[in-house]
């Protein structure tokens, strides 16, 4: 079939292939000039060779853009929305007002045969393995290459003048994708070659691009970082925005690509650099179950890291964070075998699993993102954002949503109540970010402090039925029901530190959640090792085997902004009676 449809293909080695009989071509220029017809037909006016010089703000949001024209004229538009879809020139307007809008130039190559004879209408290939993709365009066959280690380029900056010229060919790095070609398609081997492109694109660190506003400055939106599908995605990328902007609210779930998973240390350079040499390649790589990054990596630690590294912990990134995600026995490397089939930690979870379920586990859950909220209006402002009760004694832990105005989830956490005026959220890691927009964007003028303390505790998990009997020997405290029931925190003393414990599950087991400060994490850590109950050292295949058991939800995986709170099965952590909030 694929020799019928490509006769030009060497298709001796091909074990097989799929058709997309719907796949298209377009012709990018017409459809930006597609794109700009509708735009104003619909009332836009767009105004080229302005160069937008600053976008201004004040009181926490944009109040326009300042320009000057192609004649030097300078001047000012007044708008509450502005969208910095500045490409490769973006993360630097962004930094302007200090938004993270973290993304890199790559050099992106490909090259056209000159015309070849016979050459009709072909679909677009892709050769995923020989990191190669094929089009057929006006009887020229060309050709572009994903390959495994992309050049970063444009590190101090991208100048003003460039306009998307050519970048200085690089034959050597693109031969083996010619090479390549040449067995594949053997017209390569005689066709003239007419034109060897090398242009960039801009490609951010987790090949997802950024869409929505930004956290740090209201009426900031972007539409950026389109790592190589910027065309592809062009219209579905302006609806979803479109509908984001005048709605105040995404279509659908976009957590995927909304730009709220940027985290703040993203816009380093030096990183973006490291990372996006592989993200190129990664969009026609293996996407293997549990694939990690293999660059830029260790950016966020745990006190404990070095800990967990020393007792086989094979470690996976999120939101920069390194964590472990299971532990190697002292026989086996420490790293995954990436593979579609049975995955090589598969017998570590399962210890790891019935240590949790039957005796005791450890859980490094640092990356926990940690808000602290207070202030004499804390309680108040807590009651109106979040679905449960809040005005709860002090101690006392309660699960919780955080709804938009339709009733759905917004963002999943518990809050704890440290004092009268003062509340600690705890939030996945991956939506701290998230979490924090949307706190300070429902703060007006409220007597309340919103602090991200994620880095000053680490936290960790002894879970599983021999949990209080473990912590009963590192600690002269009572952890009976009667002294420390379930959802409530007290401060305790543990080896020869103090630590806040909270008892709470995320597993579905007796079990304490100790936050440390992070100067003694290492010291409880080795307190706990040390006693003579076999304490199993957990990662997060773990953590999510056993939550997923006691169908606890996940945001980004089972709950996200899309699904109302009832229908995700959450009425329990809702409390109508307790007067308005958001979403009630
Ligand atoms: C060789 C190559 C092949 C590609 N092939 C494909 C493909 O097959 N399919 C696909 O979907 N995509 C492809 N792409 C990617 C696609 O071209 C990009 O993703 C897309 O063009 C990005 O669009 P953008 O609007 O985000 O950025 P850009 O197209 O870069 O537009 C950004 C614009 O912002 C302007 N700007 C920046 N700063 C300012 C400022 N301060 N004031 C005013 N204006 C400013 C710039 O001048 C520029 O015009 C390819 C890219 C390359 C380089």
């Amino acid at each position: 079939d694929v020799k019928a449809m490509y006769p030009h293909l060497n298709v001796s080695d091909v074990v097989g292939a799929v058709h997309l009989p719907l796949d298209g071509q377009c012709d990018p220029a017409n459809i930006a000039m597609a794109l700009a017809k509708g735009a104003r037909m619909r009332g836009a006016l767009i105004f080229e060779g302005v160069k937008v010089t600053k976008v201004t703000e004040a009181e926490k949001r944009v109040t326009g853009v300042s320009y000057i024209d192609g004649n030097g004229v300078e001047g000012h538009i007044a708008a509450d929305v502005v969208v910095n879809c500045g490409g490769m020139w973006g993360r630097d307007l962004a930094a302007q007002n200090n938004v993270t809008l973290p993304l890199h130039a790559c050099e992106h190559f490909y090259l056209v045969t000159e015309p070849i004879e016979g050459l009709s209408r072909l679909p677009v290939l892709r050769v995923p393995d020989e990191c190669a993709y094929y089009k057929e365009d006006a009887g020229k066959m060309m050709l572009g290459a994903f390959e495994p280690i992309a050049k970063p380029w444009g590190m101090n900056g991208i100048s003003e003048d460039f306009c998307f010229d050519s970048l200085p060919e690089d034959f050597d790095h693109f031969q083996p994708i010619l090479e390549s070609a040449m067995n594949r398609m053997p017209l390569f081997e005689t066709a003239g070659i007419h034109t060897f492109f090398n242009g960039p694109e801009s490609f951010t660190p987790d090949d997802r691009y950024y869409l929505g506003e930004a956290p740090e400055l209201g009426g900031y939106f972007v539409a950026a970082g389109y790592n190589s599908v910027g065309i592809a995605g062009s219209g579905g990328a302006g609806m979803a925005l479109a509908h984001w902007i005048t709605e105040s609210e995404p279509p659908f779930d976009m957590w995927e690509v909304d730009i709220r998973r940027a985290q703040p240390f993203q816009k380093n350079r030096r990183y973006l650099k490291e990372r996006v040499t592989e993200t190129l390649g990664l969009l026609y790589a293996d996407h293997f179950p549990y694939r990690q990054f293999a660059t830029a990596r260790g950016v966020r630690r745990s006190p404990l890291h070095a800990h967990l590294a020393a007792h086989g912990a094979v470690f996976g990134e999120m939101a920069g964070w390194e964590r472990a995600n299971w532990f190697a026995r002292p026989d086996q490397k420490p790293e995954y075998a990436h593979s579609w089939g049975k995955q090589n930690w598969f017998e570590n979870q399962k210890a790891e699993h019935m240590a949790v379920r039957e005796g005791v586990g450890l859980f490094d859950m640092t990356s926990f993102g940690k808000i602290r909220v207070e202030g004499r209006d804390s309680c108040a402002f807590l009651q109106h954002l979040c679905a449960n009760q809040m005005d709860v004694p002090v101690g006392k832990i309660v699960y919780t949503q955080m709804l938009n105005a339709k009733g759905g989830i917004e963002a999943d956490l518990t809050v704890t109540r440290l004092s009268e005026t003062a509340f600690l959220l705890v939030v996945p890691g991956a939506t701290l970010q998230r979490d924090l927009a949307w706190l300070r964007a429902h703060l007006s003028d409220e007597f309340v402090v919103i602090t991200d303390v994620t880095a000053g505790e680490a936290v960790i998990c002894v879970m599983g039925p021999k949990s209080r009997e473990l912590l009963q020997l590192v600690s002269p405290n009572d952890f009976s029901n009667a002294s420390h029931p379930f959802g409530t925190a007290r401060e305790i003393e543990i080896g020869m530190g103090i630590s806040r414990a909270h008892r709470v599950t995320y597993v579905g087991e007796l079990g304490w959640e100790i936050y440390v400060s992070s100067d003694q994490a290492a010291h409880v850590f080795e307190a706990l090792m040390e006693t003579n109950i076999d304490l199993k050292l957990c990662g997060l295949h773990t953590l999510d085997s056993c939550r997923i058991e006691k169908a606890y939800r996940h945001f980004g995986h089972d709950i996200t902004d899309e699904d109302h709170v009832l229908e995700a099965g959450l009425g329990f952590a809702v409390r109508c009676e307790k007067g308005d909030f958001i979403g009630r």
